[in-house]
């Protein structure tokens, strides 16, 4: 059994449509998937009525990752299992898009400052629709030659401290758990070791979002050494979290594919024990 909580598409920032993702996950032998655009729930209509088309053999879960400010912190929070009409979840998301519409005009005037015109414009028509992120800033500064890789973009203009780095002002982890949980999904830490937290503050963190409700933290990604993912697996138990595991996929890489190398260290509670028509999942170490 393959499974993987953590997913993009075209909605967002991933290279894949919500057709394209799912047909690739049966290609990789993912049973169950959830699709979790930043921001957005869009594409997972989109998702399934792929997978009816085809009667692929594939259960999506219909998830969310939803941008969170914490000081100057951003954090990311899945929701899994979400109710898709969810008059609380669409108000969130809703103020949350406008937030990114608004970050984005500002973006593209600190670029323009920098001799870079036409980077909002050029980022909206990348983004095709979708919900648009620094990933489309970044690709289109790539694609005019104005930087070499999509890392470089970042490191010279987009991340925390760069030249055109906007500070975020998205709903802080309380909002975003209450509002998950009104939609009667199941509120998850996303990747907790991707925040560059010394160990003191990523347990300040892990304290605050048991408080705010947090169901879950994501313990098992991809590219991981076996201490971070047995470290995660230990806070699981000492903080009572269950645990998600994910890819975070958002476009084929030989380091970062769908269902690859997730599993989680024994000794905790699959946070799908909790979801309700779900496939039965054989116990063992191995998904
Ligand atoms: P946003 O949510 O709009 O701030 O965009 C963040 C997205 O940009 C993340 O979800 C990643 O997919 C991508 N990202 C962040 N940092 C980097 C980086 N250094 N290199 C490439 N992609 C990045
Ligand atoms: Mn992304
Ligand atoms: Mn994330
Ligand atoms: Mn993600």
């Amino acid at each position: 059994m393959r499974i993987d909580l953590h997913s993009h598409s075209t909605c967002s920032d991933g290279h894949l449509s919500p057709a394209e993702l799912v047909a690739r996950a049966v290609e990789k032998g993912v049973n169950v998937l959830a699709l979790t655009d930043h921001d957005t729930v869009d594409g997972i209509a989109l998702a399934q009525a792929a997978i009816d088309a085809d009667a692929l053999p594939l259960h999506l879960l219909s998830g969310v990752e939803i941008s969170c400010t914490w000081d100057a912190i951003e954090v990311h929070v899945v929701g899994l299992q979400v109710d898709t009409q969810s008059p609380a979840l669409l108000a969130l998301l809703e103020s949350q898009s406008q937030a990114r519409t608004a970050r984005g005009v500002e973006i593209g005037h600190r670029l323009e400052k920098n001799k870079l015109p036409g980077c909002y414009e050029g980022a909206v028509a990348l983004a095709n629709g979708g919900m648009l992120t620094r990933s489309h800033f970044a690709h289109y500064l790539v694609e005019q030659k104005h930087c070499k890789t999509m890392q470089n973009a970042f490191d010279r203009y987009l991340s925390r401290g760069a030249r055109a780095y906007v500070p975020h002002h998205w709903a802080s982890i309380e909002e975003v758990v209450t509002a998950i949980h009104a939609a009667g999904g199941v509120a998850v830490l996303a990747h907790p070791g991707r925040y560059k937290l010394s160990t003191k503050w990523l347990k300040r963190l892990l304290v605050l979002f048991k408080e705010a409700g947090g169901d879950a933290i994501e313990v098992s990604l991809c590219q991981q050494s076996p201490h971070e993912r047995s470290t995660l697996g230990q806070y699981c138990r000492d903080y009572g979290f269950m645990a998600s595991v994910g890819s975070d996929f958002h476009t084929p890489l030989p380091w970062v594919e769908l269902g690859k190398n997730l599993w989680l260290p024994k000794d905790v509670t699959p946070v799908w024990h909790v979801f309700s028509a779900f496939p039965d999942v054989p116990q063992g170490e191995e998904l």
